[in-house]
């Protein structure tokens, strides 16, 4: 009897991911993958318009798993209190439970379940969704074809499909009120997407009454952040970071903007998941 093959691909709305996707459908067009996006109700508008536009490149829907229960039911359960680098409740209940409520029956009934990940040849394989399960397969196409962060951006440019709008302000997929983002990004979003910051600091004001040591940004609370001698201090500071980083670094000049794609690289590594960000 032949075993039953299923291929899956798991977009963020970030760059790795999508240009994943074009990879896969342009180097092996013959494989019938499975595109979907774990989608925690918290995402940016960016994030569904680039996916839209994904989707006419690939030319087939991208499947949307919704959580059973979302990011209120949990934050209820977690006591009120934010997730938090220390405590990521947000990447296991939204994001990575719906996939394994997803793929758990296909590898019961002994399908092999193939997942594509998007981890670079430039990167360490970062913690994701890993299944115990033996029929639950990862692959690491980029890591296997040595493809690097300036593949990804070759592959993204070369389909016309280039970067998420939020690349202009912002370099993480993921939640609106995402903590790992830098503050400088805190402000940004304020200007943005006014509505998401007010939410955010809604939700971290209700944590805080509630006694969570956690507010979203290290430091300081969005109330604090927010204030018009702060965020003024926050611009300086990356302003300078960003020329020190230019001062050392030898820009392309037909791609200025490529060689500071990632807010990490100015402000250091911080943990991020493959399922949210890549
Ligand atoms: S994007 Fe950030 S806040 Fe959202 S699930 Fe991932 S880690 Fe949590």
């Amino acid at each position: 009897m032949s075993v039953r093959e299923k291929h899956v691909l798991g977009l963020s709305g970030g760059k790795d991911s999508a240009a994943l996707a074009v990879y896969m459908r342009q180097h092996h067009p013959n494989l019938e993958i499975e595109y979907f996006f774990t989608d925690t109700g918290k995402e940016l508008p960016e994030v569904y318009e680039y996916l839209g536009l994904l989707e006419g490149f690939l030319g087939q829907p991208i499947l949307h798993l919704n959580p059973d229960r979302d990011f209120d039911f949990w934050l209820k359960q977690f006591n009120n209190f934010l997730p938090s680098p220390q405590s990521r409740w947000c990447t296991r209940q939204l994001k990575l439970r719906p996939l394994e409520v997803w793929v758990r029956p296909m590898l019961e009934e002994g399908t092999k379940v193939y997942s594509y990940v998007a981890i670079r040849a430039d990167e360490e394989y970062r913690e994701g969704y890993s299944s115990k399960h033996k029929n639950f397969i990862v692959k690491l196409p980029f890591k296997e074809e040595l493809i690097d962060k300036q593949g990804v951006l070759d592959i993204l440019f070369g389909a016309g499909l280039g970067l998420p709008n939020y690349y202009s302000w912002r370099t993480r997929s993921g939640c609106t009120f995402c903590f790992f983002q830098q503050k400088i990004e805190w402000v940004r979003l304020k200007e943005k997407h006014p509505d998401a910051f007010e939410e955010a600091k809604a939700y971290e004001k209700n944590a805080v009454e509630h006694g969570s040591p956690f507010t979203w940004s290290q430091g300081e609370s969005l109330k604090e952040l927010e204030q018009p001698k702060r965020i003024e201090q926050i611009k300086q500071e990356h302003k300078k970071r960003l020329a020190r980083m230019l001062s050392k670094t030898q820009v392309n000049p037909l791609k200025p903007e490529i060689e500071l794609l990632d807010i990490d690289d100015l402000y250091g590594k911080s943990k991020v998941c493959v399922a949210c960000h890549k």
